[in-house]
């Protein structure tokens, strides 16, 4: 009992020195007199056509939060395989949808495992902007978007999801497939087969300096139902602070929640890493964590700093992202770990 009362005393008391002490400022990465802005990246191929949305916000002098917003919408509107109503569903054969948002303020908002709503990203800003929550889950997230005006899409599979689906529910093994948001693997191989994860996330920084980040994704494939990844987890899938850079990810969400990835990242870079250093230091943690096992799965991080640098690093070769400081988006491959 008293050592008890000791620890909650000193837990006060050290609560009350982080109430009053500045936040670190001596860390903060200095203030370039030479800040690139606008800009805007995001993750896989699809982050071309999403940058381009995002574009038409940032290039005419727009909010980042809308730009992020509108951006990932090109991406949910596709429904082509990946993010959205496209794409793959659980293992029961309901797709539910992931996504979060997160503004220069620290305001953010996230729905988990929405159902039979075109656009997850435009119910998780309302959670931010009209609730005193962050995060709302399921029915109650389906019912939250209705009230707001969202209107109820049919539940059906798109072709191609069918397909993958009927193709996987002959084994039924949960097996997620490294590098599938990637559209030449797709395509391609190594990998072909069903797809089973797929996100888009982005982060911008405006005009203005201002910055903002969304995240949003069908998650695994198959999963089990009701399973959320790290995608509308504020500070695994995504995080944003205005004094140091924003941070996203992609890939195997637990493994990304396991470290709290993209506030990890953030922190690297409050210590002084630039954004590709901690996105490398972040995905050298979870390869020690995993062991033998990282060559199973992939992850990958993109960071953008407050003055407007990039970087992003993945556990594996096959990750790609697009970078916008024009209205033409540049693919680039990442770095990667496990050569
Ligand atoms: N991170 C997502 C999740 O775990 C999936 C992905 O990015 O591929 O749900």
């Amino acid at each position: 009992m008293a050592s008890r009362r000791k620890f909650l005393q000193s837990s006060a008391a050290g609560l009350a020195g982080l109430a009053t002490a500045p936040l670190a400022a001596a860390a903060l990465p200095p203030a370039s007199p030479s800040v690139v802005k606008p800009i805007v990246i995001s993750t896989w191929d699809a982050g071309v056509n999403a940058n381009k949305g995002a574009w038409k916000v940032l290039g005419s002098g727009g909010y980042a939060l809308d730009a992020v917003e509108t951006g990932v919408m090109v991406t949910e509107a596709e429904q082509g395989c990946c993010v959205g109503l496209g794409g793959n569903p659980d293992r029961d054969g309901y797709v539910t949808l992931d996504a979060c948002i997160m503004d220069e303020k620290f305001n953010c908002g996230g729905v988990a495992g929405l159902e039979r709503i075109k656009h997850p990203i435009s119910v998780a800003r309302r959670v931010m902007e009209r609730t005193p929550h962050v995060l709302i889950v399921g029915e109650g997230a389906q019912q939250f978007a209705v009230a707001q005006g969202f209107s109820l899409e049919p539940q059906h599979l798109s072709p191609d999801a069918k397909k993958a689906y009927e193709q996987w529910l002959k084994t039924s093994q949960y097996k997620p497939v490294v590098n599938i948001e990637n559209s030449k693997s797709r395509s391609t191989g190594p990998v072909g087969g069903p797809q089973n994860h797929d996100t888009i996330a982005m982060l911008a920084l405006d005009a203005q300096g201002r910055l903002s980040g969304s995240c949003t994704t069908s998650g695994m494939a198959f999963k089990m139902r009701g399973r959320v990844g790290d995608s509308p987890l504020i500070g695994s899938g995504l995080f944003v602070d205005p004094a140091v850079g924003a941070a996203a990810a992609t890939g195997q969400g637990e493994d990304v929640v396991r470290i709290a990835g993209a506030h990890t990242v953030v922190e690297l870079m409050r210590q002084g890493r630039t954004p590709q250093q901690a996105c490398k230091e972040a995905i050298e943690r979870i390869a020690a964590i995993k062991g033998a096992k990282a060559k199973d799965i992939q992850v990958a991080f993109i960071a953008l700093d407050k003055n407007g640098r990039t970087g992003s690093y993945a556990l594996q070769t096959g990750f790609n992202y697009a970078v916008s400081t024009t209205d033409t988006p540049r693919l680039l491959d990442s770095e990667f770990l496990l050569k």
